[in-house]
């Protein structure tokens, strides 16, 4: 009668965190889109939906929406279809699937008429227990010719581990901001939910200010190492770079058709990029590099540590940064992001680090 679907299609990705001492687990898991079709032939009522969030069977938690809040979270969608207006096919970036949503169909609203589809999004969960979530069950009770009804739909909740052994692809002390702490950027797209970026501030800790010349920035030009052995698949190296910090290219209209001409889409919003391909079907990307500052083409073969390119304000970017993240197919924007971990990685406490520990995080990456 219903038919769901959610992204990510075959599991949600639990980037837990153990507390030490305490035998406690953070859970912290993003059901990215779920879509409800009313695929039957009678007109239904939504009355509520329940997320029931599993170990081993028994219950961690159990959240339900009622009609307002399920109502609420619909709207979310309707801050996203104007990107498909925009850019059609634009919807991708975010749910990692081509045509996720029927947006013809697609209403706001709990009655659902035969073939109308409704949903909501960037649905995330985040709470500690003695326990590790591994299935979410989501139940629909909707009325249908004056009775009440439910179906219910399952979905694995499953930890990542890496199939290689990974370096951080920076030497020393880095901020790294917009990790999976942070629920507003890349988190809430398919392939970048678990990238970050990586900046330095000044020598006195101050973040550099607006309107800085590239070259007047002391981490201008860092070198940007391979995580592990790999094979180069994409790159790009020509792109211009914005002069400074906090001006775009792409913030001038008048200069956007042309950009997009010479360098293409995605190359305008990423900046000069590598992409390379490691064991396992595991692929690394890393983004904005300085202009014509490659060291690796297409097709090369790299080795874990190898330069690859220096650090540069190219792209969609605000100030100079690396742009890191791992997805699990060719296209760098449509395979499904999984977490990175990194063997040598430490906090201020000089604490290995199996994933950051929150936004904005200093780090420490120790030579190997
Ligand atoms: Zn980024």
């Amino acid at each position: 009668m219903i038919t769901f679907r959610h992204t990510p299609e075959d599991y949600i990705i639990n980037i837990s965190e153990e507390i030490p001492y305490w035998g406690y687990i953070v859970n912290d898991f993003m059901l990215s889109a779920l879509k409800i079709r009313n695929s039957s032939e009678s007109t239904i009522e939504l009355q509520s939906i329940r997320f029931r969030i599993e170990h081993e069977g028994k219950a961690l938690r159990i959240i339900e929406f009622q009609k307002e809040i399920f109502k609420e979270r619909m709207n979310e969608l309707f801050r996203y279809t104007p990107i498909e207006e925009q850019y059609p096919g634009g919807l991708v970036a975010y749910f990692g699937v081509e045509n996720f949503w029927n947006l013809d169909d697609y209403v706001k609203d709990l009655v659902l008429e035969p073939n109308q589809e409704t949903g909501f999004c960037f649905e995330h969960f985040k709470f500690t227990d003695t326990k590790l979530a591994d299935r979410l069950i989501i139940t629909l009770i909707f009325d249908v010719n004056g009775s009440s009804s439910s179906e219910s739909y399952v979905i694995p909740i499953k930890q990542y581990k890496n199939k290689n052994q990974y370096q951080f692809p920076l030497k020393g002390n880095w901020f790294i901001s917009g990790n999976h702490h942070s629920l507003w950027g890349h988190r809430r797209s398919c392939s970048q939910e678990f990238g970050w970026d990586a900046i330095k501030h000044d020598k006195n800790l101050q973040p550099y200010p607006k309107g800085i010349k590239n070259e007047d920035v002391h981490y201008y030009k860092t070198e940007v190492h391979a995580i592990a052995d790999g094979e180069v698949v994409d790159c790009y190296n020509r792109l211009p770079e914005n002069p400074d910090k906090g001006t775009k290219l792409l913030d001038d209209p008048s200069k956007v058709p042309q950009l997009v001409s010479e360098h293409g889409i995605p190359t305008v919003g990423t900046g000069n990029f590598v992409y390379i391909r490691h064991a396992g079907e595991e692929y690394s990307f890393y983004a904005h590099f300085a202009t014509n500052s490659l060291k690796v083409k297409k097709g090369d073969k790299v080795k874990q540590g190898q330069v690859i390119g220096l650090m540069g304000n190219s792209g969609n970017s605000n100030s100079i940064h690396l742009h890191f993240h791992m997805t699990s197919g060719p296209n760098p924007f449509i395979g499904r992001g999984f977490p990175c971990q990194f063997t040598n990685v430490y906090n201020d406490m000089g604490e290995k680090l199996k994933h950051f520990e929150n936004d904005g995080q200093l780090i420490y990456a120790k030579d190997s």
